[in-house]
């Protein structure tokens, strides 16, 4: 960490910076900078990384993640669905085990 206590905020001439954005590596005072996904930026880069893709925002990112989660759900339930449809559709007699008796005796 490098030594800020001759750095001064780039908005407060008087105040002492207390971190530097990684963004624009200028130096910040606690009150202009803030925090955006565990990194202290500066308003200016905060803007900045708000415009991102709408993709690659967290809050879509989160909606899309549910919803694959969603449609994930969907598709085990309806190949389960699927499955049992088969399944009730084969005779009966093929559970009972005596369907390839009768043909083997025919
Ligand atoms: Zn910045
Ligand atoms: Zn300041």
């Amino acid at each position: 960490m490098e030594n800020l206590t001759h750095q001064r905020c780039l908005n407060h001439a008087v105040r002492e910076a207390v971190a530097r954005c990684p963004e624009c590596r200028r130096y910040f005072c606690r009150e202009c900078i803030t925090e955006h996904e565990d990194r202290v930026v500066c308003p200016a880069c905060l803007k900045k990384l708000a415009r991102v893709p709408l993709l690659k925002r967290p809050a879509l990112a989160g909606v899309l993640r549910i919803a694959q989660c969603g449609l994930g759900l969907f598709l085990a339930w309806f190949f389960f669905h699927l499955m049992a449809e088969m399944l009730l559709r084969l005779p009966t007699d093929f559970h009972e085990g005596t369907l390839w008796e009768s043909n083997w005796l025919d």
